[in-house]
């Protein structure tokens, strides 16, 4: 099977199908083997795992995944690139490719269903417009996933890592963190891709935590508590979270437990760390 990492090869592929490119879908294809390299040393998928890969496209990385993988399981929204991936998959039977929208799928069945009880590993090279709702949903979702290894956009990988006090720190970092250690392996230039995006890449490999690595109550609450916080960054904290939805507390009430804290009483979101948000939503 021909290598499909490299532009010509999928040039071939796509021309020889007829396919045309869907912009809504977000399809930016990877044609470089040292960034799918990179990939797959990040992913350290091993024979025992089962891969849930989101938007294989023409099977590029599935090709691969599947040959270091127990399992894949590839979920395409684009019913135009099934019998696409029918042939270039045709010779691993290893791998079940899925026609769904990832984020109307039930992953946590899929994977217990599929994936035979084996340790589950995502990895894949996400469509942008929807990396967060696919990342939110993968960490609070109840399937039992060890790693999640994708590419997105690089200042997504950049507020993913971000700590306190930093333009980039909001929602998505807390979150990210509060389940995973985040780190970015790679960072990956428009010419890698056909057609190339309009911005730079990043590939990161988020750790998911067996047990968080801060203890909240009610997690459910700790986060509407950052929900709100950063809802309108530049407001203070007291005036965020002050009679916010959900959180039946008056602004003074925040301002007393934030005083309790030790904290300024004009404090933001963006400068509290992911330790006292916990307490923070515990008092509250
Ligand atoms: N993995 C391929 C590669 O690296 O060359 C393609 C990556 S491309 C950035 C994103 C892929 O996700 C496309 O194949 C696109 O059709 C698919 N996709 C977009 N939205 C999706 C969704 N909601 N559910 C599943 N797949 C989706």
């Amino acid at each position: 099977m021909a290598n499909l990492g490299i532009p010509r090869n999928t040039i071939e592929v796509l021309q020889r199908h007829n396919f045309t490119f869907q912009k809504k879908y977000g399809q930016n294809f990877l044609v470089d083997p040292n960034v799918l390299e990179r990939v797959m040393d990040a992913a350290g998928v091993s024979g025992e795992d089962c891969v849930l890969e989101i938007g294989p496209g023409i099977g590029t990385m599935t090709q691969l995944l599947a040959e270091r993988a127990g399992k894949v399981v590839a979920v395409e929204i684009d019913r135009n690139l099934i019998p696409i991936l029918e042939e270039t998959l045709a010779p691993y039977s290893n791998v079940t490719v899925i026609n769904e929208d990832i984020l109307k799928l039930d992953v946590e069945e899929t994977i217990r269903v599929r994936g035979e009880g084996r340790p589950v590993k995502v990895v894949a090279n996400l469509p942008y417009y929807i990396t967060t709702p696919i990342i939110m949903s993968l960490l609070e979702g109840g399937a039992p996933l060890e790693s999640i290894t994708v590419m997105v956009q690089k200042e997504v990988a950049e507020r993913m890592q971000a700590g306190p006090g930093t333009k980039d720190y909001g929602a998505l970092s807390l979150a990210v963190q509060y389940y995973s250690r985040p780190e970015v392996v790679a960072n990956v230039p428009p010419n890698c891709f056909i057609p190339r995006p309009n911005v730079g890449s990043a590939v990161i490999r988020l750790t998911r935590y067996g047990t968080p690595p801060v203890q909240a109550a009610d997690p459910g609450k700790l986060f509407t508590v950052i929900r709100a916080s950063f809802n309108q960054r530049r407001k203070t904290l007291a005036n965020s979270l002050g009679n916010a939805p959900g959180l039946l507390a008056s602004r003074e009430r925040v301002a007393g437990i934030l005083e309790e804290m030790g904290l300024p009483a004009m404090i933001r979101g963006e400068a509290l760390t992911l330790e006292q948000f916990a307490e923070l939503s515990d008092r509250l």
